[in-house]
């Protein structure tokens, strides 16, 4: 399933930007948030997910990739909310994100297009305060929808990144396939000692 094509690059970025950019466990390791260049980089990698418009995108300066830092770890709590279906919860968050970072829609028609479509986007804290706006937005329209049960948290042992489910079935409990091998791996052994 595909969310409308427009908010389903921030809604990526929004999962990309909390997988790269706070701390916790990854695949069974720990995760440690990249600094200096490593950041610049981690950071505007996320950003460029976003879609075409986006790929060229320069490379973030040093504060403008610190502050990512911040709006990944503002944005982590509504996947971790949606995860426990707790809809108030990830709803509220998105709510004072919103409001926070002053989003607003603006339509927008990018080079080579013939056609406008509505972006949002954050009008304070600069470039950061722009994707926050346009993530918080994205998965705003998410969760305000019938696919509100679509964003998740791995549910691997040692594992806690983001997820948005975008399979036909909504099955998808697992960051990527990694983790879904290492407890597929694990269930086998445990049935074979027995
Ligand atoms: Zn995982």
């Amino acid at each position: 399933m595909e969310f409308d094509s427009h908010y389903s690059g921030p809604v990526r970025v929004a999962v990309l930007l909390v997988n790269a950019l706070t701390s916790g466990e990854e695949r069974g390791r720990r995760l440690v948030v990249p600094v200096d260049d490593d950041l610049r980089e981690a950071a505007t990698t996320a950003l460029r997910a976003a879609g075409e418009s986006t790929e060229d995108l320069p490379l973030l300066t040093d504060t403008e990739a610190e502050a990512m830092v911040q709006v990944a770890e503002e944005l982590a709590p509504i996947f971790a909310a949606a995860a426990e279906a707790d809809h108030d919860g990830a709803a509220e968050r998105a709510n004072r994100l919103l409001e926070h970072y002053a989003t607003q829609p603006r339509l927008v028609r990018h080079l080579g297009q013939d056609f406008w479509h509505l972006h949002f986007a954050g009008t304070r804290d600069g470039v950061a305060g722009e994707w926050a706006g346009a993530c918080a937005a994205a998965l705003a329209v998410v969760l305000g929808s019938a696919a509100r049960d679509r964003l998740g948290i791995c549910t691997a042992p040692r594992c806690d990144r983001a997820y948005v489910d975008t399979s036909h079935n909504g099955s998808r409990r697992f960051c990527s396939t990694a983790c879904q091998n290492r407890v597929k791996t694990a269930a086998f052994r445990a049935r074979n000692r027995n």
